[in-house]
């Protein structure tokens, strides 16, 4: 095979190499190796590092989180400092899954997930979005992010006589990613259809071995136990924020072998930190 000559220009002048172009393979996307003899082809590196690029802009992460990296999350930004605690150990867990996606091991990519787990505003999404996004960059899987909400309703659009998507080809891609983020969960109305469909997809994916990154503001259990005598049929406050309330017994019992719970909050005082933090700045404007 032949040494790569750049393209001549007009009047035999050869063009300056492009600089947006591979050094090594010069946009071939392959290149000659020795082999002794008149040398091999071989896959260029940039091939694979496109691969990456190609794979991330079809995760379908949202605008807004798209450039969020492990580097660019915040844990200093409470004045709590058991919030700001909490905050570094969610990132030194979510930096470590990255790490170990690749188990060397058992020589196959993990399929536990996480369960990140936080009031609205304390950077779940951020950290979903910039797991899955290293990991489809470092390991060239595909990948694909979820706002379970706005996936409920795509499905239900399916089922206009119009329409000419079916629901099982917006499944298709969400069961089959080999890693995937489900941000929100528990947001919606637990109605039966919502809990088949969130069964479907997490059932499909336990069977396949295929990790899942879920977000929810709900918590996985009470963060005090009910005092006795006290209010004993009434449904406590701090209560209608458990996940128990918006998913049956089997998706939570699922949901705990399927992922590992990290938590964004410390207990239900820092909720309420949060929330008056959130008022706080809606009434001043900023
Ligand atoms: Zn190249």
């Amino acid at each position: 095979m032949q040494e790569f000559v750049p393209p001549k220009g007009p009047k035999g002048v050869e063009v300056e190499p492009d600089p947006n172009l591979c050094p090594e393979c010069h946009g071939r996307g392959w290149r000659v190796v020795a082999d002794g003899g008149a040398g091999s082809a071989t896959r260029c590196d940039c091939q694979k590092r496109e691969r990456g690029k190609e794979y991330l802009a079809q995760t379908g992460i949202p605008e807004r989180y798209r450039r969020c990296r492990l580097s660019t999350f915040k844990t200093t930004n409470s004045a709590n400092p058991h919030v700001c605690e909490q905050l570094k150990r969610a990132h030194t867990i979510s930096q470590r899954y990255v790490d170990r996606f690749f188990d060397s091991k058992e020589q196959r990519f993990r399929e536990a997930g996480l369960l990140l787990i936080g009031p609205p505003g304390v950077g779940k999404t951020h950290l979903a979005a910039a797991v899955l996004s290293e990991v489809v960059e470092r390991y060239k899987v595909r990948g694909k992010f979820v706002d379970f909400t706005a996936l409920l309703h795509q499905i239900q659009s399916t089922f206009d006589n119009s329409s000419t998507q079916s629901k099982a080809s917006i499944l298709t891609p969400i069961v089959d990613a080999e890693l995937l983020v489900l941000d929100e969960l528990g947001a919606q109305k637990p109605t039966e259809w919502v809990r088949d469909t969130l069964y479907l997809i997490m059932n499909t994916r336990y069977t396949r071995r295929l990790p899942t990154i879920f977000t929810t503001n709900y918590r996985l259990e009470s963060p005090t136990p009910p005092k006795p005598g006290m209010g004993g049929d009434r449904v406590r406050k701090e209560d209608q924020a458990l996940l128990s309330t918006r998913l049956s017994d089997l998706l939570v019992s699922r949901l705990y072998e399927m992922a590992q719970p990290v938590k964004l909050t410390i207990n239900s005082a820092d909720w309420d930190y949060r929330r008056e933090v959130k008022m706080f700045q809606h009434r001043i404007g900023s």
